[in-house]
């Protein structure tokens, strides 16, 4: 056993280990310690060590105890031995290889010093050479643990991402664009902030209409002189906006946004959505209007549901008409949607007045044609009956899903 106590390499490594579990394990590996390591703490001369042989041979002793606990350390394979084994022989304040330089090494006779020297040495070379292949295999160690840990696992679950779906409104949009589109209709977009001629005069309401009465419009602030804007009632301003610049046959819808001055309820918002639709050729029939009508309410609503037309009034067309379909919820048997008389009101279409013609210098004697106003709102509510406009732009997703 060692005797002295400021022998001992007390936790003067600087390591992070607790102080007194530190001296636990110093204290464990010095009391295994057998005779060789002792004598490290002793001269040459107390050793009664004189020749070179005697000196080779402690050394052969030390590498051999070396030896013996790295094996030991291999075995046990705790990090926390491995530091403080690495301490007990490299330790700079204490560490074996210290301790021969100072006992051995420097206190020793002048003809033994050059044999303390090569042994010490070659000791020093064989303890760096294990250290370094430790360390390497630690290192290989750590990193195949990462390898292991950071490698993909096929088997676990994908990273569900929520997939937003189109709203309703934007379905029926897309349908009714789908069902023209496939009679040869194209899609155009007009501005939402129109002027009165397009909005009103152009379309035969001349100011002072009591048609303007129906529309509550908004008007947009103008500067003193400029003339007056306002937000379209209607998706109609594009059938002249379109005649004027095209010459027949014309066959487009506007889909779009439209605004007027009502008060939000089940039935009623300030903006809501139209398709507009037009056509004009040279030869076009009520037969015409009633067979497009009856193919888009078919296509739209489903084949059993039946279509009839009752006189309306609009100001550009003429005649003008509802179009009302089968009630989709009692197949025309009478229900609550459409108050026990087994039909629903559609939309609103009619032949095209000629007077409109005269605002986008048509020839009315040799031209034709119709046109409809198809409420989005109204049309998605029937085909899904959703009682309440509001839903549509709450944005409340236990609505949105059901449409996903
Ligand atoms: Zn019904």
């Amino acid at each position: 056993m060692w005797g002295h106590g400021n022998a001992v390499p007390l936790h003067d490594c600087g390591c992070t280990i607790q102080r007194s579990v530190h001296v636990q394990i110093v204290t464990h590996f010095l009391t295994t310690m057998p005779e060789p390591l002792q004598k490290i703490e002793r001269t040459l001369q107390q050793l009664e060590a004189g020749t070179n042989e005697q000196v080779s041979a402690l050394f052969v002793e030390v590498r051999k105890k070396f030896n013996d606990q790295e094996a030991l350390r291999r075995k046990e394979n705790n990090p926390t031995n491995l530091l403080v084994f690495w301490t007990t022989w490299l330790g700079r304040k204490s560490g074996v290889l210290t301790k021969i330089t100072e006992n051995w090494l420097k206190p020793s006779p002048p003809d033994l010093k050059r044999i303390v020297g090569q042994e010490l040495n070659s000791l020093k070379a064989h303890i760096e050479a294990v250290r370094l292949e430790q360390t390497a295999a630690t290192e290989m160690a750590a990193e195949s643990a990462a390898s292991l840990r950071e490698r993909e696992d096929l088997s676990l679950p994908g990273v569900a991402r929520p997939l937003g779906s189109r709203h309703p409104l934007r379905q029926t949009f897309e349908e009714i664009e789908r069902i023209f589109l496939s009679l040869g209709y194209s899609v155009v977009a007009g501005p939402e902030m129109e002027t009165p001629y397009y909005n009103f005069e152009a379309l035969n309401i001349p100011e002072h209409h009591p048609a303007r009465d129906n529309m509550d419009t908004f008007y947009m602030a103008a500067p003193s002189g400029a003339a007056p804007l306002l937000l379209r009632t209607h998706t109609s301003p594009m059938q002249i906006r379109t005649m004027e610049k095209q010459q027949p046959p014309v066959r487009i819808i506007v889909p779009g946004k439209v605004y007027r001055r009502d008060n939000p309820d089940a039935t009623h918002g300030f903006m809501f959505h139209q398709i507009e639709g037009l056509a004009v050729d040279t030869d076009i029939t009520f037969c015409d209007f009633r067979g497009t009508v009856e193919y888009f309410v078919r296509e739209f609503l489903g084949p059993k549901v039946k279509t009839r037309l009752r006189p309306s009034y609009f100001p550009f067309t003429e005649p003008s008409v509802e179009v009302d379909a089968t009630c989709v919820f009692c197949a025309g048997k009478g229900c609550n949607v459409c108050k026990q008389s087994g039909w629903i009101e559609l939309f609103g279409a009619g032949m095209v007045d000629p007077a409109v013609y005269g605002f986008v210098n048509y020839d009315a004697k040799k031209l034709s044609g119709f046109a409809f106003g198809l409420g989005v709102e109204r049309l998605t509510q029937l085909k899904y009956n959703i009682n309440d406009l509001q839903l549509y732009f709450q944005n409340d997703v236990r609505f949105l899903r059901q449409f996903a």
